[in-house]
This record gives C-alpha cells, sequence and structure tokens, in this order.
C-alpha cells in the first residue's frame, strides 16, 4: 500500500475563518504572498513540512493564543496546526494545506523564574541553541535538544532525547510547570495544579491544548567529555560489541552514545558514527573507552574533548543535511548483537534500493531507552520498573533526498523496512510496542503505542479540559486512536 502523507481537504471556511482572526487580532495575521506568510513557511526545517495554510498567525503572548483559540473553537470545521520549532518532516503536524497555522516562535523569551532556584522559563518558541547561550558560563545546563535549532515545543511536548537522558530521563521530566492554553483557557500545570493534564501533554503534543512556556529544572553542569568519531562500516561487529560491554555492566548513567549506520549518496560510502558524550569532567572516561577504542576511524573524525553542551549540539547540527524532503521512523527493540545486524542489514538492503536517488543520506540510529521516573510518570504510558533503560534503544530511521518525485518510494521502502525490522525484532522476543512521537513517520501512531492506561486517562483529560475535542479533532498531528 502506498505511503502518502495525509491531505487535508481544502475548506470553504478558512478564508472567512482567517479574516475573522484578522479583525480580533490586527498585525498578528498573515495571508498567502504577504513577507511574513513566506518567511513562515521557508522556516520549517524540511521541505515536506512547508505547506501552505490559508492564513499563518504570529499570535506574541499566551494571551492572544487564548484569544485564537477561542476563535478556533467558535468555528469548528477548519484544520488548524501548532508551530514551535517546525523541525518534524511530518506534513500535517505543525503545518496544514488550506487550514490555520499558529506559529509560535514570537513567544521565545527566556528568563530566571523568580523564587524557585535552578528554575528557568522558557517560551515555547524558543531554540535550545537559545537557551544553551543563556546558560553558557552559568555553570549550569538544560535537559534539551543536541541540536541547537531544535524548537522548545514540539521537543518537550514530544518527550525529548536529549545528551542528558541517561542520567535525567526524558526533558518533559525536567519540566516543574507548563503553562498551557486550553479551549477552557489558560492554566498552569504541575506537581500540584492540573496534575492529569501536566501528565498527559507530556507525550500527547497538540492533543490537550497549546503550551506557551516551559519552568524547566537547570543541574549543575559544566564542562563534560564528549564528541564524535567516524568509522568505516566494517566496524560494526566491534560497534555490538561495545555496546554489549556498555550494558551488561553497572548501569552508568554518565554514558550516552548515539550511534549512526550512515550512507552519504554523494560518496556512496556506508559509515559509522558516535557520537558520544561522558557527563563529567573527565578525560577519556572509561565509560566510553569500548566506543573510543574502535579501530579502524576516518583520519581527522576524531573530535572527542572536553567541552560545552553549546558546543557540543552546534558540532551535531553542523551534520544535519539542510533544505531537503525528510522521512523519520521509528521503533524500540531490545538490543543485542544478533537483533542489530539483523536492522543493520535490513537497513542497508533498503538503502540500496533508494541509492539512486541524487545526493541521498539515509541514517539508522541507536539511542538508549531513558530511565522513567516512578514518582513523575509522564504521559507516555511506561513503567519505570521496567526499566527499559538497561537494554532498550530507540531506533530511528531518518533519510534525507533532494527531489520531490522520489518522495513516495523512498517513504514505502522505508515502511516496508521498518516492518521487516520489528519482524525481525519480534522473532528474538526483542520488539517492545513503544513508537517514539518525536521519530515518528506520518503513518505511525505513537499515541495509540503508549498503553491502555495512557490512553483512557487521555480520554478523561480531554473530557475535562477541551469537552469539545477541539485539540483531538481540529488540530492536526498524532491522534490517540
Ligand atoms: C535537526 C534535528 C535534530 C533533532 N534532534 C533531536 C534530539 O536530539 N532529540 C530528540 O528527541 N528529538 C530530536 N529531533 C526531533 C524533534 O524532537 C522533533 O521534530 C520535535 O517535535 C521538534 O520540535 P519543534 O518545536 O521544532 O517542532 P514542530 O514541528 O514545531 O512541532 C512538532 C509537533 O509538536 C507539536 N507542538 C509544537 N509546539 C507545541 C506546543 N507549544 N504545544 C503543543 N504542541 C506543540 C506540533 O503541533 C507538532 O505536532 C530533531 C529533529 C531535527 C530536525
Amino acid at each position: 500500500m502506498a505511503s502518502s502523507p495525509p491531505i487535508v481537504e481544502a475548506s470553504l471556511n478558512a478564508a472567512v475563518l482567517c479574516s475573522k482572526l484578522s479583525t480580533a487580532l490586527p498585525g498578528k495575521v498573515f495571508l498567502p504572498g504577504s513577507l511574513e506568510y513566506n518567511s513562515s513557511v521557508d522556516s520549517y526545517f524540511f521541505r515536506t513540512a512547508k505547506q501552505t495554510p490559508a492564513c499563518i498567525l504570529k499570535p506574541q503572548s499566551a494571551d492572544e493564543v487564548e484569544a485564537i483559540v477561542k476563535i478556533l473553537a467558535a468555528n469548528p470545521g477548519v484544520k488548524f496546526a501548532i508551530r514551535s520549532g517546525g523541525h518534524t518532516p511530518n506534513p500535517c503536524q505543525s503545518n496544514v494545506d488550506n487550514g490555520v497555522t499558529i506559529d509560535l516562535r514570537g513567544l521565545k523569551r527566556i528568563d530566571k523564574k523568580e523564587g524557585q532556584d535552578g528554575v528557568l522559563s522558557v517560551g515555547t518558541g524558543a531554540e535550545w541553541g537559545d537557551v544553551y547561550d543563556y546558560l553558557e558560563n552559568t555553570g549550569r545546563g538544560a535537559v534539551g535538544s543536541r541540536e541547537s535549532s531544535v524548537g522548545v515545543g514540539g521537543f518537550i511536548t514530544g518527550g525529548g532525547l536529549s545528551f542528558f537522558a541517561p542520567e535525567l530521563g526524558f526533558a518533559c521530566d525536567n519540566v516543574v510547570n507548563m503553562e498551557i492554553v486550553t479551549s477552557k483557557g489558560i492554566v498552569n500545570a504541575n506537581a500540584h495544579e492540573n496534575t492529569d493534564l501536566f501528565r498527559a501533554i507530556r507525550g500527547g503534543q497538540g492533543n490537550f491544548g497549546i503550551v506557551t512556556r516551559f519552568d524547566i529544572k537547570t543541574h549543575e553542569r559544566n564542562t563534560y567529555w564528549g564528541g564524535g568519531i567516524l568509522y568505516p562500516d566494517t566496524t560494526e561487529d566491534a560497534q555490538f560489541q561495545a555496546w554489549s560491554d556498555l550494558k551488561n555492566g553497572k548501569y552508568d548513567p554518565y554514558a550516552a552514545v548515539i550511534q549512526s549506520y550512515l550512507y552519504f549518496g554523494a560518496q556512496k560510502a556506508f559509515m559509522v558514527s558516535n557520537n558520544m558524550v561522558y557527563l563529567k569532567h573527565i578525560e577519556r572516561p572509561t565509560g566510553l573507552a569500548g566506543f573510543e577504542n574502535i579501530q579502524p576511524q576516518v583520519p581527522g573524525t576524531n573530535t572527542m574533548r572536553l567541552d560545552t553542551t553549546k558546543n557540543f549540539a552546534l558540532e551535531l547540527q553542523a551534520w544535519q543535511p539542510l533544505d531537503q524532503y525528510a522521512v523519520y521512523v521509528t521503533t524500540t527493540i531490545k538490543l543485542s548483537p544478533s537483533v542489530g545486524k539483523k536492522i543493520n542489514s535490513i537497513w542497508r538492503e533498503a538503502t540500496n534500493l533508494i541509492s539512486d536517488s541524487p545526493n541521498i543520506t539515509s541514517v539508522l540510529t541507536y539511542q538508549q531507552f531513558p530511565p522513567q521516573d516512578k514518582d513523575n510518570p509522564n504521559g507516555m504510558g511506561l513503567n519505570a520498573s521496567d526499566e527499559l533503560h538497561k537494554d532498550h534503544f530507540i531506533i530511528i530511521i531518518s533519510i534525507y533526498w533532494h527531489e520531490i518525485k522520489d518522495s513516495e518510494r523512498i517513504a514505502n521502502t522505508t515502511k516496508d523496512a521498518v516492518n521487516k525490522m520489528e519482524a525481525a525484532a519480534a522473532e528474538e522476543n526483542a520488539l517492545h510496542p513503544f513508537k517514539y512521537i518525536n521519530y515518528a513517520a506520518f503513518w505511525q501512531q505513537p499515541p495509540s503505542s503508549y498503553g491502555q492506561g495512557a490512553k483512557d486517562a487521555a480520554e478523561e483529560v480531554s473530557a475535562k479540559y477541551d469537552p469539545y475535542l477541539l485539540f483531538r479533532k481540529q488540530a492536526v498531528g498524532f491522534k490517540y486512536s
């Protein structure tokens, strides 16, 4: 079956709605052809998300977001998109053809939270690079994206895998409060107020409301060990051995490795990279030695050193293919060398099938599952007692290409590959149902993977905060089935 992105039908009402919004919020509503509209569409990270809404709204405050939500609720039938950093590669998630897109990048203020030591208030429209700039030279770190241009809003509401994941869990578990515009108005959600919403929205993205501000914990962190190394793909066995050695020993919360198998179409070359950090100010820690000692390495590519989060995030960002079409797809497995080798081989086979697409980049990445906090559960329905962090991995396949004509073929090949990977993992009892929403493809259904308890809780939260299901039905994005 073909994998085509969802298409939102043109709505005659959209133009009328844009005009009502324009009257209520003068100077904040932009129509096709205007400079502001074009720059907003152009600023999406991937071409796949550069859709054309009937109008783009650019609120500057939570009150303006609330005014927008009231008007959307009073005019059902028009789809709308919530956009922070615009980094999803999926169409119809933070943008929407013929609907209304709320571009939240005007809400990007970063401030120390009055009266709460070490807590930083960050507007949803900020990029993680802004947060790292703010914290540079303060001796404190924040649990954010490993690449600086990623938006705060989608990243945190989707979970958020950071350099600190093995020690501190998902980014969303390091938030102490969120300011959220629901269809009933502006609320704060935290461990004491609106606790059900606070839980569900961490993993639920735009299903319950629009987060306008996150109050996040910062922690003491200066420089630590990290960087990247590129190896030929003949090191595959040694790479899986290094994982086994790391995982079979005592759990090390400071060792974070992002292992990617890469195909660079421009060079027609398969490679492996490890981007890694050891979260302490220690040179050449034994915790990463298994990966750092793998030979051969591609000469001149070893960047391991003591440095700051800001610089590690800029380094990783520099690897990103820019201005491309892209597809992400994810799954979760218990990793062993035998499962890993089967998965790699399926990925290589799929990559060979699409390698004729000009300058294609195909990447298969393994990331350690973060530990869960039993006292502060999020909305992803994961049990802390399952201890997935000990041996489970989140996999993302990300493919980047340049020509729109290749889009359907690449999506189909990728879909087929992940189905085969899941079958191979299932044969070895190594498949976990969890799908990480920030890495999911448009045909996947991450909220449906969260387990019945989380789905039931989501229903209750919607009934309480969004009784007419504005966010469940009218907002585009991943939905609970
Ligand atoms: C270059 C790059 C690097 C990445 N690095 C990492 C990484 O290190 N770790 C990781 O876990 N992921 C990473 N990702 C994936 C990234 O986390 C997701 O794409 C994330 O959703 C991006 O957030 P955004 O605000 O930029 O997204 P957007 O595209 O603006 O939004 C994504 C989704 O979140 C919803 N959303 C956005 N803001 C809000 C809000 N305020 N309230 C409610 N819903 C909202 C949107 O409606 C949409 O469905 C990376 C992606 C890219 C392109």
